[in-house]
């Protein structure tokens, strides 16, 4: 819902409002799930008993497709042509050769997103779609129907393998999308999607004074699983902790976008009666990681060609952070081979006790945006894990208010103890050095994007993003 169709959405009255929502989840449903949806699934579904060596075979030999479709696009005939592989045989390419291809910078698909579709242009069946921008510029993404539903075909037999859930039980669902515009609203902080009876919540609404009219929501429907982004979902569960209202229980709870602490997990479990899976992916659509039973992290080598690189664009090892690269392998519409996600990862050692043979990262560990800058110009990144483990720490959240000012707040239980606070002061020491002053101030809640998103860094002064690097 974007441009008009959103100035329309938000001059309807509410129960226009759920009809509309519906009338949308009934072409949305139709566009993800019908056509060969079913059978993309088995697909999806069969390769997940692969061996390793299976998976090779299977990736280099869809990798081979992707990139015979991308010599056909612009943007790649110019590179293929630069690094001679024009003239290589097709059948004999490797999953090794990828590394000859340069990494690919979002600002190169923003600045021309067609110049990545094969033949130049998005096909008439394509639509664009919209990553979410919370810094920077959006990127327009082209997909279509056949590629939308092989990506949900993918998501829901992962989930229903992995989780035991699928897309065709009733879930809530937390988002960017503003299904409640007024930000005075009194509510109700949902609309209700009956085409696949979703519950969309306003993430943007939470807090003390509406918690009790979120939970309702939950009885009225009875979601069997909640989806979306870890921050807000974490705030539900505390609110409802705090402030009484008890809980329908859940099959299980899937969070995105932002990272899982131990701390969400016990109170997710407290309060609905299940564990958190932490799923990765991008509008994007290079890649899809989603967490076993045993915690480890999969990425699915039928979503995407994951790579975690250094600063250097050197692959890194097991264990050392570095940007998370992927190479689409499901998306045919808009091609993205070694496609810089923005997001930090590193890689995990050894197999999984859950037998399957799908590499394993060992975490997201936040966005290579989210930094801070120094006066002597330096970036510090990687801040928000800094408190993660000490006792009582909630979650956290940094902001830069000036050149030389940082200020940590932390949402503590009860109130912040002097060592606690010492400790955490000693930590960005360790980190940021002695050139900026370091406050750490206790919060109840942390801010919010006008689309519900918790970002770990606010930063005022340095807004250029997406150009900034970690140190
Ligand atoms: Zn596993």
């Amino acid at each position: 819902m974007q441009g008009v169709a959103e100035r329309v959405y938000a001059a309807l009255p509410v129960p226009l409002q759920h009809t509309g929502v519906s009338a949308y989840g009934y072409m949305w449903r139709h566009r993800r799930m019908g056509g060969k949806f079913q059978a993309y699934r088995r697909g999806f579904v069969a390769r997940e008993g692969f061996t390793s060596d299976q998976w090779e075979a299977w990736q280099t030999n869809r990798l081979r497709e992707m990139i015979s479709l991308a010599a056909e696009a612009p943007a790649y005939r110019r590179v293929f042509g630069e690094i001679g592989l024009a003239r290589l045989d097709l059948d004999r390419f490797k999953l090794e050769d990828l590394e000859r291809l340069p990494i690919l910078d979002k600002d190169q698909v923003r600045q021309d997103p067609r110049s990545f579709c094969p033949g130049g242009a998005p096909s008439l069946e394509a639509r664009p779609y919209h990553t979410s921008g919370s810094t920077g510029t959006p990127i327009t993404v082209y997909h279509s129907g056949s590629d939308l539903r092989r990506w949900y075909a993918l998501v829901d037999a992962r989930y229903q393998t992995v989780v035991g859930i699928t897309y065709g039980m009733p879930r809530a669902t937390f988002s960017g999308r503003r299904v409640e515009v007024d930000p005075d609203s009194s509510g109700p902080y949902y609309r209700f999607n009956r085409a696949e009876e979703q519950v969309y919540f306003s993430a943007y609404h939470l807090g003390p004074s509406t918690v009790e009219s979120y939970v309702e929501a939950l009885w009225r429907h009875r979601p069997k699983w909640l989806t979306g982004y870890a921050g807000a979902i974490h705030e539900l569960a505390r609110l409802a902790l705090e402030h009484g209202p008890e809980c329908p229980p859940l099959a299980a709870v899937v969070t995105s976008a932002e990272p899982v602490t131990p701390r969400l997990r016990e109170d997710v479990s407290r309060v609905f009666g299940c564990d958190v899976t932490e799923e990765y992916g991008l509008i994007e659509g290079v890649c899809h990681v989603l967490e076993c039973a045993e915690g480890s992290l999969h990425s699915s080598p039928d979503a995407g060609i994951v790579e975690v690189v250094g600063e250097d664009g050197r692959p890194c090892e097991p264990g050392e952070v570095g940007e998370i690269v992927a190479t689409g392998l499901v998306h045919q519409s808009q091609i993205l081979l070694r496609y810089r996600t923005g997001d930090l990862g590193s890689w995990a050692d050894g197999a999984c006790p859950c037998g399957r043979h799908m590499p394993i990262l060992r975490g997201i560990e936040g966005r290579v945006e989210d930094v801070v800058l120094k006066p002597d110009g330096s970036r510090v990144g990687r801040l928000t894990s800094v408190a993660r483990d000490l006792p009582g720490v909630v979650a956290m959240q940094f902001v830069q208010e000036g050149p030389g000012e940082l200020t940590g707040r932390v949402i503590f239980d009860g109130e912040l103890p002097d060592d606690i606070r010492s400790e955490i002061l000693r930590r960005l020491g360790d980190r940021i050095g002695n050139s900026m002053s370091i406050a750490v101030e206790q919060v109840e809640h942390l801010e919010r994007t006008p689309r519900g998103k918790v970002r770990g860094v606010i930063n005022r002064v340095d807004s250029q993003g997406p150009t900034a690097k970690a140190a």
